[in-house]
């Protein structure tokens, strides 16, 4: 659906899109498999469940605009001191608060492409300038990305593992180039998928982020902690980048029934940690049949799998919605599929099999 223009808003919103979800998509028999926002598959925990209903009970009152409670449980799970932490409606929202810190018009912001769609968006919308820098191979080219620091840009975004491609980027690699970003830009190191990362070279950015000030890192409770619904992110970084980023944020946009979930769930962490090894385990059962049957699969950190389809990729994402199948098309590039539970994981490979290319 294309909107009218309206007269009385910055130019600027005529260019920009709605953000478009995932879908959810019913086969004729009735099979819907949602492999397409990289959700967990698993419903809230039952003590997730009572913290929000207990949580609803206040619901006419405003959330602490502080999360008081959360902060304190993150920073000691964690092990960072509460100055180090800020909140917002998911790491979305984070990112959005930090695009809103440092835009000004002429600040430029640099990120690899193709990575998370919200990023142009976000940008467009903070009247900042977008720089993108073509991924190498699937992956995040650091070189490139180094060289298109200007004496403009504020920020750098560096999304790890990525998203839609789950390439991770090592830690040898990513020190070097921490190391080497001038001082007048903030890194952000987006680790919306870090708990499925299994291998020891990708290094955790909260343990790399202190090295000196400019390193901030971006978390969820989306993904790994299953609370996509709620909108709950957070970022770790020195308190001078923390306190411009809860500045930025919109007054109580973590609400309370968000902010309970999150603290239950990180109370549940065992429990969790048994969904994440399982969701890792079927990645890398789907992505070894893909390979066995003949496709490639750029390697995985995440919990989705990236097909280099290009032209194919309608096409493919037709012949899996067309068995209840809902995966992320990008056309013209490839498709992104989220690693489901084993009964949608398996209706997905079936798809892909009978699917008559391969990439
Ligand atoms: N960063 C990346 C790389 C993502 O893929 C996503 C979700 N698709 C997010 C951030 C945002 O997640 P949320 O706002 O739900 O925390």
């Amino acid at each position: 659906v294309s909107e009218p223009n309206s007269p009385y808003f910055r130019e600027i919103l005529d260019g920009i899109p709605v953000y478009r979800p995932g879908r959810t998509i019913v086969s004729p028999e009735g099979r819907s498999y949602k492999l397409s926002s990289n959700e967990s598959p698993d419903a809230p925990l039952p003590s997730v469940r009572s913290a929000i209903a207990e949580a609803a009970l206040e619901v006419n009152r405003y959330p602490d605009n502080a999360a008081t409670e959360l902060t304190s449980v993150l920073a000691a799970r964690f092990g960072v001191p509460e100055e180090h932490l800020a909140l917002g409606a998911g790491s979305v929202g984070v990112t959005q608060q930090l695009l809103e810190a440092v835009g000004e018009p002429g600040a430029e912001v640099v990120y690899a492409w193709r990575s998370f769609e919200a990023y142009p968006l976000l940008a467009q919308l903070a009247g900042v300038t977008a720089v993108q820098v073509p991924l190498r191979e699937e992956t995040h080219d650091l070189e490139a990305m180094l060289g298109a620091i200007t004496d403009q840009t504020r920020l750098v975004l560096v999304c790890n593992p990525n998203n839609p491609t789950g390439t991770a980027v090592g830690g040898t690699e990513l020190i070097e180039f921490l190391d080497r970003v001038p001082e007048h830009v903030l890194v952000v190191l987006d680790e919306a998928y870090r708990e499925y990362v299994d291998d020891p070279d990708v290094v955790d950015g909260l343990n790399l982020y202190r090295r000196r000030d400019n390193i901030a890192v971006l978390r969820t409770f989306s993904k790994a902690y299953g609370l996509a619904g709620l909108r709950v992110g957070f970022l770790v970084g020195p308190p001078h980048i923390a306190a411009a980023i809860r500045k930025t944020m919109i007054p109580f946009a973590v609400n309370r029934l968000a902010q309970a979930a999150a603290v239950a769930s990180l109370n549940a962490e065992d429990e969790l940690r048994d969904r994440v090894a399982q969701t890792v385990a079927e990645r890398d059962r789907v992505y070894n049949a893909l390979r066995a049957d003949g496709w490639t699969v750029p390697t995985t950190r995440a919990n989705f799998v990236w097909l280099r389809l290009g032209k194919a990729t309608t096409d493919f994402a037709e012949a899996c919605a067309a068995t209840g199948v809902a995966i992320r098309p990008f056309p013209g590039e490839g498709a992104r599929v989220s690693i489901g539970d084993p009964e949608a994981n398996d209706a997905f490979l079936a798809a892909a099999k009978a699917f008559p290319q391969r990439c």
